[in-house]
């Protein structure tokens, strides 16, 4: 069979390599086709993108970029994202359009390039809305004529030589969910001297490191929550 691959990240389309091959799919079969205008801001975008490159090199898997041409630079879709969700950026609402974009996308492609079907890493995640995004595979193969591989992947586990190094995400993608997961630490203020991190009387964080254009004060380091 051959299968267009919608890999949302590295780590979750290592997770899915396992299912792949039970269904007898070789990675001569595959192609990882890259999709994610739900992915921000954009240095988060280039980080997620490089993992998925490196990890393509080390399983021998062909990559293709789902981006059109003239789309936005680099496929970075930030405009293209809030367009799909622009009424509905609530749970599962936009969950449920952002799922829609990508998989649309992806059959169009599987259509196009003559694949036997499609399917996506993110079935292989504890953290989407499974059933929402099962919905939407099968909408967008409807819609394409192009079959939708569903396959549970939550209880794969990944080869870890496979993700070594790799740079892993500490949330979904979206702005949405980057103030969900972040909203309520403040881990990232930086701390007065005294090492009293409430806020100043005004409410707000005070902030007393001056900040020096171009020279960016590096003597304290974030911890990653
Ligand atoms: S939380 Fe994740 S699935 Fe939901 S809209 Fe944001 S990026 Fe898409």
């Amino acid at each position: 069979m051959k299968l267009l691959l919608h890999a949302c990240c590295a780590w979750c389309l290592a997770k899915c390599l396992p299912g792949l091959a039970l269904d007898g799919i070789q990675a001569a079969d595959a192609t990882v086709f890259w999709y994610n205008p739900n992915i921000h801001p954009l240095i988060e975008y280039r980080r997620r993108r490089k993992a998925l490159r490196m990890l393509c090199e080390r399983a021998s898997l062909a990559l293709a970029d789902g981006h059109l041409a003239g789309e936005e630079r680099e496929g970075y879709g930030l405009v293209a994202f809030c367009r799909a969700v622009h009424g509905r950026e609530t749970v599962p609402e936009r969950c449920a359009a952002c799922y829609a974009m990508r998989m649309r996308r992806t059959a169009k492609a599987a259509k196009e390039g003559g694949f036997d079907a499609f399917t996506t890493t993110l079935l292989t995640s504890l953290q989407q809305n499974h059933a929402l995004l099962k919905a939407a595979g099968e909408a967008a193969a409807e819609e394409f004529g192009v079959a939708f591989l569903y396959r549970d992947g939550r209880g794969n586990e990944a080869d870890a030589r496979l993700t070594k190094w790799l740079y892993k995400q500490s949330y979904c993608g979206c702005v949405f969910s980057e103030y969900d997961r972040y909203h309520a630490t403040t881990k990232h203020l930086w701390p007065p001297p005294d090492g009293n991190s409430g806020p100043s009387p005004s409410g707000f964080p005070s902030l007393h490191r001056p900040f020096v254009a171009g020279c960016p004060d590096t003597s304290h380091k974030e911890s990653t929550p």
